[in-house]
C-alpha cells in the first residue's frame, strides 16, 4: 500500500501519451464500452463506500454509445478543465468532486454548472465522480495523504459499517519518531507543494516530537473533531476547531481543501491503467487546468 504513494502526486511528472490513436478506425476498434469503465471504477470504489449525503457514480451518460479511449482525470470539473477535455477528445472525464451536486432544474446557459452538463452531453463525454467512495477506500486519497510521513500504522477515523478498514479519514501511527518541523519539510516535499499553513500546538513548538497524526482529505473539520493525535492534516478547517485543536495540544496544518485530494490523481490513473490493460489503446490523462482556486500571492 504504502510503496504505490512513494511518487507523491507529481501531476506535471505525468506523460501525456501520443495523440496517434485519433485516427477514426483505430478509435472505432479500440477502447472499453463506459458500462466496462463504470464497472472496473465499481470495483476499486464501491458507489455505497460513499457517504449518505454524497453523490457519486455516473452522473452524465451520453445517449449515443461510444468505447471510451481517452479519459480525464481531474480533482474539479471547471470550465477550464472541460475545455481541455474538449482538446484532448475525451471521451469521459472522472471528476472527484461531483459536478452536479444540488439538483439541476433546468439545463440553460446561464451557469457554468448547466453549462458543463449541456457541454458534455453536446459532445458525448461521460461523466463519473467518486469522491467519498474514494476518501473511504483502502489505497484510496486518504490512504494517500497518509503516507506523507513514514507509517507504522493507519486505520479510518470513523470505520465503514460493513467493512471497518474503510471509512473516513485515517488515524495513523509515525514508524520512528520525527519532529514537527521535519513532519513539515516532508508533507511539503510529498504533495509538491511550495508552502502551507501550520498552527503550532499551545505550549509546543516545531521541535516537537510527533509520534501520531490524523488526515482527512478535504475539510477535516467534523471528521477530525475530538481525535486524539499529535498533528491533524488536511485541507481546511474553521478557525475556531483549529483553536480548540491546539489547546488539545494538537498541530494543525493546512494544504488547503483541494491540494490535499489532487495528489492522489497520479496515482488513480496507474490503478485504472491496470484495471483496464486488457483493453488496448486507451489513454488516461490527469487535467493540467486542475488547480486550486487559492492561490499565495
Ligand atoms: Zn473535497
Amino acid at each position: 500500500m504504502i510503496n504505490l504513494y512513494k511518487s507523491g502526486g507529481n501531476i506535471s511528472s505525468v506523460n501525456r501519451a501520443s495523440v496517434s490513436r485519433n485516427s477514426p478506425f483505430v478509435r472505432r476498434m479500440a477502447g472499453a464500452a463506459l458500462a466496462v469503465v463504470v464497472e472496473k471504477l465499481n470495483d476499486f470504489a464501491p458507489e455505497n463506500l460513499a457517504e449518505k449525503w454524497d453523490n457519486v457514480g455516473l452522473l452524465i451518460e451520453p445517449y449515443t454509445k461510444r468505447n471510451i479511449n481517452k479519459i480525464l482525470l481531474t480533482n474539479d470539473l471547471t470550465e477550464n478543465v472541460l475545455d481541455e477535455a474538449l482538446a484532448l477528445s475525451s471521451d469521459m472525464i472522472i471528476s472527484y468532486h461531483p459536478p452536479i451536486f444540488a439538483p439541476l432544474k433546468r439545463i440553460t446557459q446561464k451557469s457554468w454548472k448547466e453549462r458543463i452538463v449541456s457541454i458534455c452531453l453536446e459532445n458525448k463525454i461521460a461523466l463519473y465522480s467518486p469522491h467519498t467512495s474514494w476518501d473511504s477506500v483502502t489505497n484510496g486519497v486518504n490512504d494517500w495523504l497518509a503516507a506523507s510521513l513514514p507509517l507504522a500504522s493507519a486505520q479510518p477515523v470513523i470505520e465503514n459499517l460493513s467493512n471497518p478498514s474503510f471509512g473516513a479519514g485515517r488515524i495513523c501511527v509515525i514508524r520512528g519518531e520525527l519532529t514537527l518541523g521535519a513532519a513539515v519539510d516532508r508533507i511539503k516535499a510529498y504533495t509538491k507543494l511550495k508552502d502551507l499553513k501550520l498552527a503550532i500546538a499551545v505550549n509546543r513548538n516545531i521541535e516537537s516530537p510527533i509520534r501520531t497524526f490524523a488526515v482527512c482529505a478535504g475539510s477535516g473539520t467534523n471528521v477530525l473533531k475530538g481525535v486524539k493525535a499529535d498533528l491533524y492534516i488536511t485541507g481546511e478547517m474553521f478557525h475556531h476547531d483549529i483553536l480548540d485543536a491546539n489547546h488539545q495540544n494538537i498541530h494543525v496544518i493546512l494544504l488547503n481543501h483541494s491540494n490535499s485530494e489532487r495528489g492522489y490523481l497520479p496515482i488513480f490513473r496507474q490503478i485504472l491503467l491496470s484495471m483496464l490493460k486488457k483493453y488496448q489503446g486507451i489513454q488516461i490523462d490527469v487535467s493540467e487546468q486542475d488547480i486550486d482556486p487559492l492561490q499565495t500571492y
